[in-house]
């Protein structure tokens, strides 16, 4: 009888001790978002100065959209642009934010959130460049891209020109500072405020803005729940005010 107790007991305290340890391992993973992002992308994501926070746009919009979703915490993580995918499908991320253009090729990878932003792309070319004043004047020219970026497939399309690709878009501007290159392709959004900042002095935007793109957050094909919820949440911060505070913030006039 007292063995068959003893067996008993023993296998109550296994059964709770497996329940709590299956709880904790629950309880984590729904308590916190893991974001990956490549923060040199400023204002969307970076390293405010003197700080180890990320900042930005899209840092803001996760955080109040982890929160409304009811995360617990939002961890972001930095890594390179073209790893936000590969990242996402070995499940080492539940999200990407990265000023993430809307692709049809991306999409087959990934599932996009619905459009959080809408951007384009801009040509910069140095301040004392009379000679090219748009996208037309670029062939047989050398550019600098961010590799994997929207900016680069653009670059590519242009007859004869000569592609130096870069892992953020600060190199990509530091090339044409030093006149290594005839031009940079990026998002006019981060090339503006890039020139506001600190360009100004050697650089400018010339030409039309080259083509129209939105910003999606990227989650991965096999998570359509966390999908559904994350648009949720991104339609109740556009209804609730809290997504155009965010955008005011660090864009002024809506
Ligand atoms: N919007 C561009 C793209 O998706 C660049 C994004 C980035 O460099 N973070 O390709």
């Amino acid at each position: 009888m007292k063995k068959i107790l003893k067996v008993v007991v023993g296998l109550i305290t296994l059964t709770v001790a497996l329940a709590l340890v299956g709880c904790g391992g629950e309880k984590q993973s729904k308590n916190e978002l893991l974001v990956g992002t490549e923060p040199a992308f400023a204002p969307f994501e970076f390293q405010a100065e003197n700080s180890q926070e990320f900042t930005g746009f899209d840092i803001d919009l996760i955080k109040a959209l982890g929160k409304e979703m009811g995360y617990e915490k939002t961890t972001i993580q930095s890594m390179g642009f073209d790893a936000l995918i590969p990242a996402l499908e070995a499940k080492n991320i539940d999200v990407a934010i990265a000023g993430i253009t809307i692709t049809e090729e991306r999409a087959q990878k990934i599932i996009f959130s619905q459009p959080y932003y809408r951007s384009g792309l801009a040509v910069v070319v140095n301040q004392e460049n009379d000679s090219i004043r748009g996208v037309e004047d670029l062939k047989g020219k050398k550019i600098a891209v961010q590799i994997g970026t929207t900016g680069a497939m653009m670059a590519e399309t242009i007859e004869g020109a000569e592609i130096k690709t870069f892992n953020s878009n600060g190199e990509a501007c530091l090339e044409l500072k030093n006149k290594a290159v005839d031009a940079v392709i990026g998002d006019l959004p981060v090339e503006s405020y890039f020139l506001q900042q600190q360009g100004n002095n050697y650089a400018k935007i010339v030409g039309e803005t080259l083509s129209s793109e939105n910003y999606g957050i990227a989650i991965a094909k096999n998570n359509p729940d966390l999908a559904k919820k994350l648009n949720q949440a991104l339609e109740t911060l556009k209804e609730n005010g809290e997504y155009n505070k965010i955008y005011a913030k660090w864009f002024g006039s809506i």
